[in-house]
């Protein structure tokens, strides 16, 4: 373990890609490791008692969204929940063969347009503005009477950037068609009411608000049509068979709890910590710009764009100093294109390129934030002066 970095040794600001699993959620899942690990579809009690468990998470997680228990399954994560709302609408509306999304999605729904596209159907790729705003006008006119489903994701993973949900969801209710919203960088950190919100599907991810990854959730409103993604066992009343991870879904739980009675406070001290480090490094920084709706954004996350600089030459700087940023999505880093998302905004080249994703969470502390304004105005100095971007003279 001598090599191994440990969390206690960096300075952590990538939560839009993981977070850290609270220690309140550890304590509730380790027993579920040990002496309780029956199966919640026995028939002895050791095992079937797991259900209680379960049920109790469920009721966490229904009650963080506004929802009814009953329309919570548990899944292994936001990708596969993303998947099984969009398979289930097309599969129960054959004759529907239009897909509308957007072109800033993360990849687990940019992906099924891509697939639905190669099955003939016909997908509509919403665009952005600079701000990375869409143009309800043009959903609204993109609606039409064999749309299976509009997929629109809450809150952008790389910008932050929060798209008006509840006008979302009244134009395509208004339309009469299917609405899946990608909550997963949303859930904690955004007020979500199902029970005023219209939204048909919804999925979130345990690992983006404080539980273990590999463990999801998708919402599925009461009334509306399904068809199982996984099939097997009758577990989650026949809608996703597997045998339940229980210790996981207790975790999710406790976090839904956790999120649920500290948002609104996390989210003023969230912000204050992000907004101190943008204006800090707007200020000591020339020629750098932030990325997004800055209006309408997730309180954690600031992308800033550097002027003739490689975002991947910042990080690997940043990890000299024990500090983790991203350059974009988890998904994305590692290939120099600029991401799909900055590109769909028309972010200029030489920023797109120098773009990197600063993202806190609650154990953010102000003593790391300031240590990060000492280190990044160097960085980008350095690099700049090597970079083969740089006008000089
Ligand atoms: N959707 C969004 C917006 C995300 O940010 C992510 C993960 O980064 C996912 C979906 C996929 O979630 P998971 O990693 O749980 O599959």
């Amino acid at each position: 373990m001598s090599n191994i970095v440990k969390g206690d040794s960096v300075i952590y600001l990538d939560n839009n890609a993981t977070t850290r699993v609270a220690p309140e959620v550890v304590d509730v899942m380790l027993p579920l490791f040990s002496e309780l690990y029956g199966n919640a579809s026995s028939m002895h009690t050791f095992g079937g008692q797991m259900i209680r468990f379960v049920n109790e998470a469920r009721a966490n997680v229904a009650n963080l969204l506004g929802a009814q228990p009953e329309e919570i399954i548990f899944t292994s994560c936001g990708t596969e929940s993303d998947s099984t709302a969009v398979f289930s609408a097309v599969e129960t509306q054959p004759e529907k063969r239009h897909f509308i999304t957007t072109r800033v999605e993360h990849p687990a729904v940019i992906a099924l347009g891509n697939l639905l596209e190669k099955r003939g159907y016909d997908v509509t790729w919403l665009g952005v503005d600079s701000k990375g705003r869409l143009d309800l006008d043009e959903l609204a006119r993109s609606i039409r009477k064999d749309t299976a489903l509009v997929s629109i994701m809450f809150a952008n993973n790389e910008t932050g950037t929060v798209f008006p949900v509840d006008e979302i969801a009244r134009i395509v209710k208004e339309r009469g068609a299917l609405l899946h919203v990608d909550a997963v960088q949303a859930v904690g950190k955004e007020a979500i009411d199902l029970s005023k919100t219209p939204i048909d599907f919804l999925a979130l991810s345990g690992h983006k608000l404080h539980a273990p990854k590999g463990i999801g959730v998708l919402y599925v409103r009461k009334g509306t049509r399904f068809r199982p993604f996984l099939r097997g066992g009758h577990q989650e009343r026949g809608r996703r068979a597997g045998t339940e991870n229980v210790p996981y879904i207790v975790g999710l739980g406790k976090a839904c709890e956790l999120a649920g009675s500290s948002m609104a406070q996390e989210r003023t001290q969230v912000a204050a910590l992000r907004d101190k480090l943008e204006h800090g490094l707007l200020a000591a920084i020339p020629n750098a710009i932030v990325n997004g709706d800055v209006e309408h954004r997730l309180p954690n996350t600031s992308s800033i764009a550097f002027e003739s600089v490689e975002g991947e030459a910042i990080l690997l700087m940043l990890n000299e100093f024990g500090i983790c940023a991203s350059s974009g999505s988890a998904c994305t880093s590692g290939s120099l294109e600029p991401s799909h998302v900055l590109r769909a905004m028309g972010v200029p080249f030489t920023y797109a390129h120098g773009s990197v994703r600063f993202s806190l969470s609650r154990y953010t502390t102000e003593a790391e934030i300031d240590r990060v304004l000492e280190v990044v105005p160097g960085v980008i100095k350095t690099l700049r002066e090597i970079s083969p971007f740089t006008r000089r003279g």
